[in-house]
């Protein structure tokens, strides 16, 4: 059994991708392919925003954009600190300083009250000045929208969707990647929609905002390719890459539901021994993982020994909050509490996930934990 299969699926588009793949080949347009155009405007229609936008990995959608905002040491982007680590360092790499929220403790999601604490205290203080939020679809739960948008308007900031792990979800029938000012989705393989390397996208419904993300992501280019207007740098998906993603696109739909039966047997099986996924009323998760709470972090560890052990596989997404890694500890100032994300840290594992999985092995998987926690 495989954490993420990526054999099976291969076996349903391998005809169509070797077949796309050697039409680029003959065509050679390696870099912005037609296959490319195709895929942005097939973004665009799945997701419901005006301008989609493709570029180099997940990190540099979330780079772009902030590079856009053109923000300094002193501006503040409020960041969950129960993340990976590139929804943090891609506000260091635009030149901002990234302020870290508490999660709620049910969804693992940005907490609005604490994003209110962080504002307030950063107000307060005086030093940065509040600029925008990025809110991030943990494990394919879209963030609360409703809530955290309602603050961010109320203080002037950019709302940027971190969907790397979203991208699928919905919230009241709005799909992930359409929320905020902009947002940002990443093809790694291991995402809910992965390519066969690295590859990424921005999203936003402002034409103003889409130009620029078009000239910073082919170094700042102007009208004229070679009159460079601003400092830019060099993201684009290789055109091998849209071929895959156009191709995994079309069974992506059937993918997500197969994802949620799959979620739905974990619960049924899992309800009583571990704190399952909560999923709230209007919400629909892409599993990008499927992460289960400990009540202590002596249970975790158990857990993954003994499920190692029993050779099934399991992952620790995230063993360690931002603000206590080697490269923030040392350097972030604390404006509000972070305990949820630091109690998250210590007591959630997560289980194979992906559509190919069988009912037999996810009875396995449960029974196995079953074992442990009972
Ligand atoms: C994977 C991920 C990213 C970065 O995407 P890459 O394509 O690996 O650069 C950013 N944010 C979150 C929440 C992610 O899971």
């Amino acid at each position: 059994m495989q954490f993420i299969d990526l054999h099976k699926q291969y076996k349903v588009i391998e005809k169509e991708v070797r077949q796309g793949m050697e039409k680029v080949l003959n065509h050679k347009r390696f870099i912005m392919g037609e296959e490319v155009t195709a895929f942005e405007r097939e973004l665009a229609q799945y997701t419901g925003v005006k301008h989609a936008i493709t570029c180099a990995s997940g990190t540099d959608a979330l780079v772009l954009p902030l590079m856009a905002m053109e923000l300094d040491e002193n501006d503040a982007v409020f960041v969950p600190s129960f993340t990976f680590f590139a929804t943090a360092e891609s506000v260091t790499l635009a030149g901002g300083t990234p302020v870290f929220v508490d999660s709620d403790p049910d969804t693992f999601n940005m907490s609005p009250e604490s994003l209110k604490d962080a504002i307030k205290n950063v107000m307060a203080e005086g030093k940065l000045k509040p600029k925008a939020v990025i809110p991030v679809d943990l494990f394919g739960l879209p963030a609360d929208f409703d809530a955290l948008c309602k603050i961010a308007t109320n203080h002037g900031l950019m709302v940027l969707e971190d969907g790397a792990q979203g991208f699928g979800g919905e919230y009241k029938g709005n799909r992930a990647c359409s929320f905020g000012h902009i947002a940002a989705t990443s093809f790694f393989p291991a995402k809910p929609l992965g390519c066969y390397g690295d590859g990424g996208a921005i999203f936003t419904n402002d034409d103003e905002i889409a130009e620029i993300l078009k000239s910073i992501h082919v170094h700042g280019q102007g009208k004229d390719k070679y009159d460079n207007v601003r400092i830019g740098l060099n993201s684009r998906l290789d055109t091998m890459q849209a071929v895959v993603l156009r191709e995994k696109l079309k069974i992506f739909p059937g993918e997500l539901d197969a994802r949620d039966k799959l979620a739905a047997l974990y619960q049924s099986l899992l309800k009583d021994v571990a704190k399952t996924p909560v999923v709230p009323l209007g919400y629909r998760c892409s599993w990008a993982q499927y992460t289960l709470q400990a009540e202590n972090h002596q249970l975790r560890e158990k857990v993954l020994k003994d499920l190692k052990e029993k050779e099934v596989p399991v992952m620790v997404y995230y063993p360690i909050p931002i603000h206590k890694s080697t490269a923030y500890a040392d350097k972030y100032q604390s404006y509000t509490s972070l305990k949820n994300c630091e109690t998250l840290a210590k007591t959630v594992f997560s289980l194979p996930m992906h559509p190919y999985l069988t009912e037999k092995e996810i009875q396995e998987v449960a029974k196995a934990v079953k074992d442990i926690l009972k």
